[in-house]
């Protein structure tokens, strides 16, 4: 049982951190997980994914200086490597037996779920993707939702997150980037393209 209470005067750095990390994890699961609850056990990767997300977020703002976006890298690296072998699976799939729960319950559901609403995030900017988030979540208090449909309706532009969220969720393992152009027009035109391995 991880500590909850923490004695800031006497704790080490590796402490605080833990304790910090279940905290806001479990907090967070008062709106992701308890004001809206999903329908069925495919959708548990919401529930984690997002605690986890927002346990990151929340240390970040509470401690910046730890600078949890960048450890979460590595832990999300962590996911990833389980998510290049054969054996690996979607984030989401269907769930009819209890070992196709306890199975929902491991790296790709809460690093590998969390990183993707990371990159939505940053995908959306902050502000919108906050927004879209509070949306979804007055829209669905005290109620079950699906989880092929949360943020997808906010008029604010997480429309467009449906194909994008689902280019990663649905199937197993990571696709390789195919296509990433920018195009800076000042000070000097340049675009920069990288095309499929
Ligand atoms: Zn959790």
């Amino acid at each position: 049982m991880p500590d909850l209470l923490i004695d800031p005067a006497k704790a080490s750095l590796a402490e605080m951190k833990r304790v910090a990390k279940v905290v806001m994890h479990e907090i967070a699961h008062m709106w992701f997980g308890d004001l809206v609850t999903m329908e069925w056990w495919e959708g548990i990767w919401l529930n984690e994914a997002f605690a986890t997300f927002m346990e990151v977020m929340c240390q970040d703002a509470f401690r910046p200086q730890w600078k949890v976006w960048v450890s979460f890298g590595a832990e999300r690296d962590m996911a990833l490597q389980i998510d290049g072998l054969h054996a690996t699976r979607p984030i989401e799939f269907e769930v009819v037996s209890p070992d196709d729960t306890q199975g929902m319950f491991g790296r790709l559901t809460y690093e590998k779920g969390a990183g993707v609403l990371r990159m939505l995030e940053q995908y959306l900017g902050a502000e919108t993707y906050r927004d879209g988030i509070r949306h979804y979540l007055v829209k669905h208090s005290y109620a079950n939702t699906r989880n092929h449909r949360p943020l997808g309706r906010h008029r604010r532009g997480l429309r467009c997150t449906g194909p994008r969220r689902h280019e990663h969720v649905d199937p197993p393992g990571w696709l390789p980037a195919r296509h990433v152009e920018r195009r800076v027009h000042h000070p000097t035109p340049l675009r920069l393209r990288s095309d499929e391995r």
